[in-house]
């Protein structure tokens, strides 16, 4: 069985928020902890992302704007994400840890557990229309699979779980035919961002690679195992990536705060079944949202079964009339996608 390993460094703590804040350092310490109890983890310490890295992905001015909010040292980037001295350097190492992440990926398991968190960000910052970058500096994992691209990887695949959608992922490579993105997130009707319906399905040649599976409020694991087996897999099995890297964000987890999904343990078990299920080997996981027990629970139990256990976690049911609603937009989905993937 390949070993955990965690990239993590300190850098990461130095991104102080100015005032109470859900995403602060002490997420890491749990995180840590609970990937500890795991067992053997090899804590790595990551390299920092390059200009010339973020550049794949952002525009030169924003990376600009960044680093000048830093050094004059104002406390915002926009009313949800805040900046402090340690910004700049926690945010390169972030995408240098999720750049790590896909490098040792197949060899090991990784798991970058970086903050600030990055799907959010798109090119510019802000994505797809929405009002903040909702806590996120660079986007660490488009950054990563930008990397990959770069070196010659032909299929890339996002599955991003954490319950926001990616609108930053989806926005950088919405037109990009060797990037399957697939985000499950809460219905955008009732949470931040506002984006990730289902009829936004990428443009160009990237038609069809960009895929949103839309989760009712209240949705526990139930509705997570059926998007699971009738989505994910048919499409990961037909698009065969060369790499899978999970944006994972652990604030589904029911009472984690921020939103109203209710996933449990077997959720998140079930996700880290998917290389496994799907037959890939070249896993990388990059840690996004999560505030409480999202990570102390739901992060091992995705992680164990990244690593090869079977542990036999009961699945929570949804309430009847959020899983009525949850097989109708998956009825959706499946329709609007049969134009370019067997489902
Ligand atoms: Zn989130």
């Amino acid at each position: 069985m390949p070993g955990i390993a965690a990239l993590y460094t300190p850098r990461f703590l130095e991104h102080k928020p100015p005032y109470p804040h859900p995403e602060n350092p002490s997420r890491l310490r749990i995180a840590l902890e609970a990937l500890r109890s795991l067992g053997e983890v090899e804590v790595v310490e990551p390299g920092s992302a390059t200009v010339e890295d973020l550049l794949r992905v952002h525009d030169a001015e924003y990376v600009e704007t960044i680093r000048r909010i830093v050094e004059e040292g104002l406390p915002f980037v926009d009313n949800d994400t805040y900046a402090s001295p340690g910004t700049l350097g926690a945010a390169l190492a972030a995408a240098g840890a999720a750049m790590d992440a896909a490098r040792m990926a197949g060899s090991s398991v990784p798991v970058a557990l970086v903050r600030p968190p990055g799907h959010h960000a798109g090119r510019r910052g802000r994505a797809m229309g929405a009002a903040t970058q909702g806590f996120c500096i660079f986007n660490n994992l488009a950054v990563a699979a930008a990397m990959l691209l770069s070196s010659g990887c032909r299929r890339v695949a996002v599955v991003d779980f954490d319950a926001h959608h990616g609108n930053g992922t989806q926005e950088i490579f919405y037109s990009e035919p060797r990037v399957l993105h697939i985000d499950l997130h809460e219905d955008p009707a009732s949470l931040y961002p506002g984006t990730g319906f289902p009829t936004q399905l990428g443009s160009g040649e990237g038609e069809g690679t960009k895929v949103n599976v839309v989760l009712p409020p209240g949705s526990a694991d139930d509705v997570y195992l059926a998007a699971i087996e009738e989505v994910v897999v048919p499409l990961l099995e037909e698009f065969k990536p060369e790499v899978l890297l999970f944006s994972a964000g652990f604030d589904a987890f029911e009472g984690d705060g921020l939103t109203h999904l209710k996933a449990s343990e077997r959720a998140f078990h079930e996700l880290g079944r998917i290389p496994r299920v799907v037959g890939v080997s070249r896993v990388a996981a990059v840690l996004e949202g999560g505030y409480s027990a999202g990570l102390s629970r739901g992060l091992p139990a995705f992680v164990s079964a990244l690593a090869g256990s079977e542990a036999d976690w009961p699945a929570k049911a949804s309430r009847e009339a959020v899983v009525r609603l949850a097989r109708e937009y998956l009825a959706e989905l499946k329709y609007l996608l049969r134009r370019y993937w067997r489902v």
